[in-house]
């Protein structure tokens, strides 16, 4: 039976890419071993991460005045690099719109004052709080905000911008390289792999360089970003089989005529799914229709029974990791760059009959 993974994260990868590493796994090139098995700082691997850089640059439409880094801990430890190297006592904007930018407001409040410029948290974080409502602080040493929601479900239809000389952090783990966005907007982004870059192991983050220059003295060198950007996130031993997917995974971004030609197809994949929950008296969406996520598409049959049979009944036909996330309960489907359109296809034909059957 064909499977079609719904993960939110670690979330299913493109056919071609799984493929290639296949193909590449035991011996990498002529060298006999396999990539995971060989040097950071021979041969084989510079030409691996240089190639995960200029990707991440061209895709992303990069200036030199940026630093493109490959870290470990996730996304989340990125919201405790971020402020102990950016805050210094500050006070940093978080925009609350889901338990992900929760997470990094927390992890501020150790190295200065968190002011939540706006929230949806009475909401279940059911929308985006308008831009119009925000409580910025002038002077904040910087803006955060995360561009889509994997749990809750939302996206950012237009991303902000920050007030002049506060710089704009965007967590983008669930939706970087899905939607064509100007990056120059941004100081810094950041996503964990595992949505829509390649395997867990490692973070891709994009700073301008003269962000890092704030940190101060007794940041540890591992927790420095300065640190990744003088070796090249090469100080230790990188997750070199994780950048390597990496790799795979944006050269086949290029391949689909890049960002444009994958959100082409995000774009009508969420649009086929949601216009059938629209159409549907028994399925549901729960978010707000101006700002549903087309990375992660959060739904509901009519009752948690019945959610229950729907998810176990889908996995029977070869839909998997349908379940909402634990803290919301529901239904998910991640449908990220790598989910085909026929896997929507093939979700949305299941769920008309289930509907037939279970009304
Ligand atoms: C998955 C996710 C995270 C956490 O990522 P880790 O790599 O597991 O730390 C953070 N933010 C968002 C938006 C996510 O989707």
């Amino acid at each position: 039976m064909k499977i079609y993974n719904f993960a939110a994260g670690p979330a299913m990868l493109p056919a071609e890419v799984m493929k290639k590493a296949q193909e590449e796994f035991c011996a990498y090139q002529d060298s006999g071993s396999g990539l995971m098995e060989l040097s950071h700082r021979g041969k084989y691997f510079k030409p691996v991460i240089d190639r995960a850089e200029a990707n991440v640059r061209e895709l992303l439409g990069l200036t030199d005045e940026y630093s493109v880094l490959f870290i470990q801990g996730g996304a989340s430890m990125q919201f405790c690099m971020i402020p102990m190297n950016l805050l210094n006592g500050g006070t940093a904007d978080v925009v609350e719109t889901g338990v992900w930018s929760k997470k990094a407001a927390k992890e501020a409040k150790l190295f200065g004052t968190v002011n939540i410029a706006a929230s949806s948290a009475d909401t279940k974080y059911d929308h985006i709080p308008a831009v119009s409502d925000w409580k910025l602080t002038p002077g904040a040493a910087y803006l955060h905000i995360t561009s889509n929601n994997t749990i809750a479900g939302t996206q950012y239809q237009t991303l902000p911008t920050a007030p002049a000389g506060v710089p704009l952090i965007a967590d983008m783990s669930s939706d970087i390289m899905s939607r064509v966005f100007d990056a120059t907007k941004f100081d810094m982004i950041y996503a964990g792999a595992q949505k829509n870059l390649g395997p867990s192991g490692v973070t891709l983050v994009v700073m301008k360089k003269a962000l890092a220059e704030r940190t101060a003295a007794n940041v540890p060198t591992m927790l420095r970003y300065s640190t990744y950007i003088e070796d090249g996130s090469m100080f230790n031993t990188p997750p070199t089989y994780s950048i390597y997917m990496l790799a795979l995974v944006t050269d086949w971004v290029k391949a689909q005529g890049g960002i444009a030609g994958v959100e082409e197809v995000n774009n009508a994949k969420a649009a086929k799914l949601y216009g059938f929950l629209d159409d549907s008296s028994f399925f549901k969406s729960t978010v707000a229709v101006a700002d549903r996520s087309r990375m992660n598409v959060v739904f509901r049959t009519p009752s948690e029974e019945l959610d229950a049979k729907f998810i176990a009944e889908a996995k029977a036909n070869g839909l998997t990791e349908l379940k909402g996330h634990r803290l919301v309960g529901g239904c998910r489907a991640s449908i990220y760059n790598a989910m085909p359109m026929e896997g929507v296809e093939a979700l949305i034909k299941f769920m008309k009959e289930f509907e037939v059957a279970n009304r």
